[in-house]
């Protein structure tokens, strides 16, 4: 059969991908095409027969139906394969979705209410994964256990969001970038991704309703600045604010320390009233004690950042615990006391392991996979 792309391919393509390959098989119906692509990202499937714009394409080009069924071949999602959420009477319900790729590994995307407790048919967060595993090895995180298995591409991003919009029965209106991987690792495939999610003749997301967090990969930061998706948010994950710490938490940091990570970020492109949001996961006794927090004011001085404080979210076999409730807000009000903006971001789906830092299955690497 004449396929345009591989099933799941397809929702990598923008709107001028998408029509630039139909129009080779069966003409420029410019309406036709806008209205399938519509109807690719809003259902996650085609049905020429369904647009009502088919018959004008017919008008002009008789059999253009047979034609782009023939040419796009069986369009599909991949296979969501367990799904797990957890309830929360003031902020709705938090679904964590495993998904089976075409090669049998799976991928992680967490459907996160809005705030104000939106429920289904309300907006929501989806946050992706940008890759199967991570070789970025933090220690507070779950997925670094697995090592990374595969990069993933635009459409297996794109896809994610589909199909969280799909269980969740929501419209996805922010995306972020904070499951499985570091998406500067993979910056191809997430940055085509994020032309696809914006794309207006699609789901249209705002560039600002999209959020990138890296470890601080500094030589992909470069990269990322020069692609001109200026209103894209960034965020960097920290965690400690003083080398030695840090490169024990985060390997990164070996190789792109504070100093080099502090400079990329002050070259980085960012517009007016646009801050970088700076992740800070608190672990008792590890990173959070007065000396740490001085660091991390100091190193964010003369930065534009907001910082991010998380409660650490337990793992298997891992000893750290989250820093006391008391201990993170006195720590908030301190760094907003040093003039530094901060926030405490409230733990969601800890209990069905969808929180942050709590994604993957380190079995995945074992598992045989389906033939
Ligand atoms: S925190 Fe992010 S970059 Fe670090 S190991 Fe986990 S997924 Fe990878």
């Amino acid at each position: 059969m004449d396929v345009v792309a591989a099933p799941d391919e397809i929702f990598g393509l923008t709107f001028a991908g998408f029509s630039a390959r139909l129009r080779e098989a069966v003409g420029h119906h410019p309406r036709f095409h806008r209205a399938l692509y519509r109807q690719l990202m809003a259902t996650g499937g085609c049905d020429p027969a369904k647009e009502p714009t088919w018959q004008e394409a017919e008008q002009t080009s008789p059999g253009v139906i047979t034609r782009v069924v023939r040419h796009l071949g069986e369009i599909r999602l991949p296979q969501v394969v367990s799904e797990r959420s957890a309830h929360d009477p003031a902020s709705g319900t938090t679904r964590k979705i495993v998904c089976r790729l075409h090669d049998g590994r799976e991928v992680e995307a967490v459907l996160i209410p809005m705030r104000g407790g939106a429920q289904d048919g309300g907006h929501a967060t989806v946050c992706v994964s940008s890759q199967v595993g991570c070789k970025m090895g933090c220690r507070f995180c779950h997925t670094a256990t697995m090592g990374l298995i595969r990069h993933l591409s635009a459409a297996e991003i794109v896809a994610q969001v589909l199909i969280a919009a799909q269980v969740g029965g929501v419209k996805p209106r922010n995306v972020v970038f904070m499951g499985m991987g570091e998406p500067l690792d993979n910056l191809d495939a997430v940055a085509q991704a994020v032309r696809v999610l914006t794309d207006i003749n699609g789901l249209g997301l705002a560039q600002r309703h999209i959020t990138i967090s890296t470890v601080g990969r500094v030589d992909q930061l470069v990269r990322f600045a020069e692609l001109g998706l200026t209103r894209v948010n960034l965020a960097v994950s920290l965690t400690a604010a003083d080398d030695e710490l840090r490169s024990d938490l985060m390997p990164v940091n070996r190789v792109h320390d504070l100093a080099a990570l502090k400079a990329a970020l002050l070259a980085h492109p960012l517009g007016r009233g646009r801050r970088i949001l700076v992740s800070y996961v608190l672990m008792a006794g590890v990173n959070d004690a007065d000396e740490q927090l001085a660091r991390l004011a100091e190193w964010c001085r003369g930065l534009r950042v907001l910082v991010n404080l998380i409660p650490f979210n337990p793992i298997p076999n891992r000893p750290e615990q989250p820093s006391a409730p008391a201990r993170i807000d006195a720590i908030r009000s301190a760094l907003i006391a040093a003039g530094i903006p901060a926030r405490v971001r409230r733990t969601k789906g800890d209990e069905v392991m969808a929180a942050c830092g709590q994604l993957g299955d380190p079995t995945q690497r074992r598992r045989a996979l389906p033939s």
